[in-house]
């Protein structure tokens, strides 16, 4: 296998997951997103896909400049708040500033 099939494969598998936890996250409501704890760097599923709680930090080479986590599809925190809940991190919150792999533009 290539190292670009086992990315590829390694990000599909993150977007299944993450679309399979969307509804969980998005069930939650602002209020609960306010009292969710952040995705530590040490968190395996940070890790797998490369979170970064600051976006000007990312050095992957699949980071594009202007991508964020509030600019993401499975980013479900209030407009202009500092954080809030991503669809990969059911019962976590991420950083409005992050980014990771799976980073998808909202459409
Ligand atoms: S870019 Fe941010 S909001 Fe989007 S999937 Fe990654 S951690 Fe979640």
């Amino acid at each position: 296998m290539t190292a670009c099939n086992s990315l590829s494969r390694r990000r599909f598998l993150t977007l299944a997951a993450a679309v399979a936890a969307v509804p969980v996250a998005l069930h939650g409501g602002d209020a609960q997103a306010a009292d969710l704890p952040l995705v530590t760097a040490d968190d395996p599923t940070a890790k797998g896909v490369g979170y970064v709680a600051d976006a000007a930090t990312a050095k992957s080479p699949a980071f594009k400049a202007g991508s964020a986590c509030a600019k993401c599809a499975l980013y479900s925190g209030a407009a202009g708040a500092a954080s809030g809940p991503c669809g990969i991190f059911p019962g976590k919150a991420v950083s409005a500033k992050g980014w990771c792999t799976a980073f998808a533009p909202k459409g």
